[in-house]
């Protein structure tokens, strides 16, 4: 049995009076004993804000990009031990925003996926197709040629304990567009990103957790989280909205 995580990633919005209302909305909401695993993604700005609030609670956080450099003359770039310092314990790689908008190659996710493994961060590497490629009947062969990517990372995964890497599926059509996914289209891109993984990582296939994400809102969570091989959600706009998130976590 997998643990369920719900992960909400805040995107570029918010200021500091957003992140408090909705970070301490969550805490009073207290979900704690019934989802082992909610994961708050806002700007780095507000990074300082959400741990403040959540610190020595169960919610946890994390940055929603990293560079792959420790330190140096790289402006405008952050850090895996920033965000370190910054108590997060997960980030996010290779959303299709950062693949579309900024020219993130399968390389780059990788590259970023070490380097965040490499600082003690667990990175929820995220992968999908785009509505094109759905269409010409492209997305199986998407899918493995961005996990075929991802190798070197997952091979390092297989041992007993619970792998310190998540992935999501988020079908590029889905994300921001009312348009999700039905849950037996997410379960069957699901269980074909995990037998890819098994063709590699056989140990780690079983433990990973694959979130979905792509218009996630509170109708149709529970559907969505029902589904086998389907282990929590990924949640945009919705997340932003304390009591549809709260509900999602509730539907996990
Ligand atoms: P959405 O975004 O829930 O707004 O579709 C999901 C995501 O981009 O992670």
């Amino acid at each position: 049995m997998r643990p369920i995580m719900v992960a909400g990633n805040w995107k570029m919005h918010g200021l500091s009076a957003d992140a408090q209302h909705l970070t301490q909305s969550i805490l009073d909401a207290g979900l704690e004993p019934t989802v082992p695993e909610v994961v708050l993604f806002p700007p780095f700005t507000l990074l300082h804000t959400v741990s403040q609030v959540a610190k020595g609670t169960a919610l946890r956080w994390g940055g929603q990009n990293l560079f792959w450099e420790n330190q140096g003359a790289y402006t405008g770039e952050i850090s895996g031990s920033m965000l370190r310092d910054m108590g997060c314990r997960y980030v996010l790689v290779g959303h299709s925003e950062r693949r579309q908008l900024f020219g993130e190659t399968d390389a780059v996710v990788l590259r970023k996926a070490q380097a965040a493994l490499h600082t003690g961060l667990i990175p929820v590497i995220c992968v999908g197709e785009t509505g094109d490629e759905r269409q010409e009947g492209k997305t199986n062969a998407v899918l493995r040629r961005q996990i075929e990517a991802l190798t070197p990372v997952l091979e390092h995964q297989g041992g007993g304990h619970q792998p310190h890497l998540v992935l999501a599926y988020e079908p590029v059509w889905a994300i921001g567009t009312g348009l999700t996914a039905t849950p037996e289209q997410a379960e069957e891109a699901h269980a074909f990103i995990r037998s890819l993984v098994a063709e590699h990582t056989p140990a780690l296939a079983k433990k990973l957790l694959i979130l979905y994400g792509g218009s996630v809102k509170a109708n149709n969570a529970a559907a969505l989280f029902a589904a086998e091989d389907i282990d929590g959600g990924l949640v945009g706009g919705a997340s932003l909205q304390a009591g549809e998130f709260i509900q999602i976590c509730r539907a996990a």
